[in-house]
């Protein structure tokens, strides 16, 4: 017997027919006589829908507010599964977020989990129950609801399987696993099998939709055995994450390419080239608690430099405003931002191993013309921010040139 925690996303759960769909699943898993938790998403675009309601009445919603009501999305689905289980004979109990207890910090549309009670899903299980948790949700410590953050039902299904400390986490999803990169922009695009923990937390940051980064870190902290799977097969192993590199002679150089054009590009220029300037800079940013991702500083030439990062395109107005309300103080010349721009990024843990994978991605992009605007690199990854334009004639080409397109 395992105690196995499934996650279904928003198209798992579309509709009643892929709700009892589920439920099926689910009966013959308990069947096999294991206690399995479900945590499952909002219908597919309900969350959007909610979202774009919340502005039709207060354009910027006020993020308390927009929690209470978004979370509702996954309020519904908690209860239809546990329906749809019912009406198979399989005895199930949901719960919101709040009446687990999954306790979060304040931070309002993406605050972070604290810690889960796990004493009521216990009593449930032993009693011989499927548990239903709505995905996406908590309740911080004076009563408020919050949210994680959009796709943050993965992170629910990953915290509770490190709660419980689950056999396995299984997250459904609309693919069949982890994919080298997405399919719809390369359609030689492969399964892979498994997949490291580190590789897979690279891919997931720079911006490879199929997990959200946070359950992936999770995952990571806790040890948690993380497996990707379609929900609309019966049969295959999706992907696994690992926590080993195994010892594989035909081990890719790079296992993935990820690409994002959800990052906006901010220049401040002309600044003086002095100690405390990027702090000066980035100081503001960070009390507004809007995530830096890519930060480049040129070196300086008559005694003034450039600073260049990169934002959510969500908060590059915000940044804007706070560089622009600063601008004599910081000493710019000039505060700009673009938001066309786009992130590729290829990952693999063979990097370390293996020399002249920047050489090969700088030379394939130059081919093709592309200008890159900024680098970014870790051990295991190598990034370019690019014009937006050209995006997926990058990721196909890169594809290519490393052939992660041959089996
Ligand atoms: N429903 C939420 C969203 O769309 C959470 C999730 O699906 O994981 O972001
Ligand atoms: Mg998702």
């Amino acid at each position: 017997m395992a105690l196995i925690v499934q996650k279904y996303g928003g198209t798992s759960v579309a509709n009643p027919e892929r709700i009892k769909n589920l439920a099926s699943r689910v009966a013959r898993y308990k069947a096999l006589g294991h206690q399995v938790v479900v945590v499952v998403s909002a219908m597919s675009g309900e969350t959007n829908r909610l979202i774009a309601l919340a502005k039709e009445i207060m354009p910027d919603p006020d993020p308390r507010e927009l929690d209470m009501m978004v979370s509702t999305g996954e309020q519904v689905t908690i209860g239809l599964t546990a329906m749809a289980l019912m009406d198979l004979g399989v005895k199930a109990r949901s719960y919101t977020g709040a009446q687990v207890r999954i306790v979060t910090d304040s931070a309002f549309t993406k605050a972070r989990i604290l810690k889960i009670d796990d004493e009521r899903i216990r009593a449930d299980l032993d009693a011989g129950n499927v548990v239903v948790v709505a995905g996406f949700q908590g309740v911080d410590e004076h009563g408020n609801i919050t949210t994680l953050g959009r796709g943050g039902s993965d992170t629910t299904g990953v915290a509770l399987a490190a709660a419980l400390k689950a056999d396995e986490c299984q997250i459904y999803t609309d693919v069949d696993g982890v994919y080298t990169t997405d399919p719809r922009v390369v359609p030689e695009a492969r399964r892979l099998k498994s997949i490291t923990f580190e590789e897979m937390l690279e891919l997931a940051s720079q911006g490879s939709k199929v997990l959200q980064i946070r359950s992936v870190e999770f995952a990571g902290k806790y040890q948690v055995k993380l497996r990707v799977l379609s929900s609309f097969e019966e049969e295959g192993d999706g992907t696994l994450i690992t926590f080993e590199e195994e010892d594989n002679m035909e081990q890719p150089i790079i296992s993935g390419i990820a690409f994002n054009r959800d990052e906006a590009k901010v220049t401040v220029l002309g600044v003086p080239d002095r100690p405390g300037i990027a702090y000066q800079i980035l100081g503001p940013i960070a009390d507004a608690n809007i995530d830096v991702d890519i930060i480049i500083q040129n070196t300086g030439a008559d005694g003034t430099t450039d600073f260049t990062f990169t934002v959510h395109k969500n908060e590059l107005n915000k940044a804007l405003g706070l560089l622009r309300d600063k601008q004599k103080d910081i000493g710019a010349r000039e505060i700009a931002g673009d938001e066309k721009i786009a992130k590729v990024s290829i990952v693999g843990v063979g990097m370390r191993s293996h020399v002249g994978v920047a050489s090969l991605m700088f030379k394939t992009l130059a081919e093709e013309g592309i200008n890159i605007q900024m680098i970014s690199t870790s051990e295991i990854k190598i990034a370019v921010v690019i014009d937006e334009k050209y995006m997926e004639l990058a990721v196909r080409v890169l594809h290519k040139a490393f052939g992660l397109d041959k089996a």
